[in-house]
């Protein structure tokens, strides 16, 4: 059975979505079956996909509502192994039409049971809040891997996030799990990347994952062509880090 990983942190900017586009590409080139799910109305790991999105009838939007299957939703890229549930910005609009939906905390999570045996790992990207789509991710997901950009105010919000997991875990997941913390943006050159690394250590008691993901010009290029990194520069240092991730999620 596929495992689901939700990429969280209600911080924007932090590189959920650089981690989304790019764990799933590098899983996907490791040979694995990957969906990646984009839940936020901007629609970037959509587009970073190469996916044009406006040009989608059946999105994550019409998937929640019940207006479409999730095989009707589905759309291939261009890379081996790698599908997308798209999105786009009619889906700032799910969250107030939710509300009439019943179980509207699982309307994901019903829908991606059908398809979790059909792919290794299913990756989803998390919209900036902590929101009702956020929880409709959660609740789908084995586990939340949280981005941190190695930044002064890294841990801000960081408690919120916690609480909000726990709060799932309480009351609607009980097994999810918390996958672990990836540093993004690290920039080695300034003391300050490598000591919010030491705080975050220090002050958090979960995994962090090895593999830090190096502030890469390459990285913030890549979204503009439609492609993700081992697509766009193989051989950069952003790209080597993803994969690197990758191996570690693998285990
Ligand atoms: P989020 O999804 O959390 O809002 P994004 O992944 O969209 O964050 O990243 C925010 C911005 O930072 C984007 O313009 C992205 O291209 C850029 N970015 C993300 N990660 C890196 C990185 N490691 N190096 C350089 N730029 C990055
Ligand atoms: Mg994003």
């Amino acid at each position: 059975m596929g495992k689901v990983i939700a990429i969280a942190n209600q911080k924007g900017g932090v590189g959920k979505t650089t981690t989304a586009i790019n764990l799933s590409a590098s899983l996907a080139e490791k040979g694995k079956k990957i969906l990646t799910i984009d839940l936020d109305p901007q629609g970037n790991t959509t587009s970073g996909l190469g996916v044009e999105k406006s040009e989608q009838d059946n999105t994550i939007y019409e998937l929640l509502l019940g207006e479409c299957t999730v095989k009707e939703c589905m759309v291939k890229t261009e890379y081996d192994n790698l599908s997308l549930l798209p999105s786009n910005v009619n889906l700032a609009g799910a969250e107030i039409e939710l509300i009439d939906v019943k179980d509207s905390q699982y309307a994901l999570k019903n829908e991606i049971d059908y398809v979790r045996d059909d792919f290794d790992y299913i990756i989803i990207d998390c919209p900036p809040s902590l929101s009702m789509l956020t929880v409709n991710a959660m609740t789908t997901a084995d586990s939340v891997l949280v981005p941190i950009q190695c930044e002064f105010y890294a841990l801000e919000g960081l408690s919120q996030l916690v609480h909000t997991i726990e709060l799932v875990q309480e009351r609607l997941k009980p097994d999810l799990e918390f996958e672990g913390v990836v540093f993004t943006m690290y920039d080695g050159r300034t003391n300050l990347s490598s000591q919010v690394v030491e705080n975050v250590k220090n002050n958090l008691q979960t995994r962090i994952f090895d593999t830090i993901i190096p502030r890469n010009v390459r990285l913030a290029e890549a979204p503009s062509h439609g492609l993700p990194i081992n697509a766009y520069d193989t051989k950069s240092a952003g790209a080597e880090a993803y994969r690197n991730l990758a191996k570690e999620i693998i285990g």
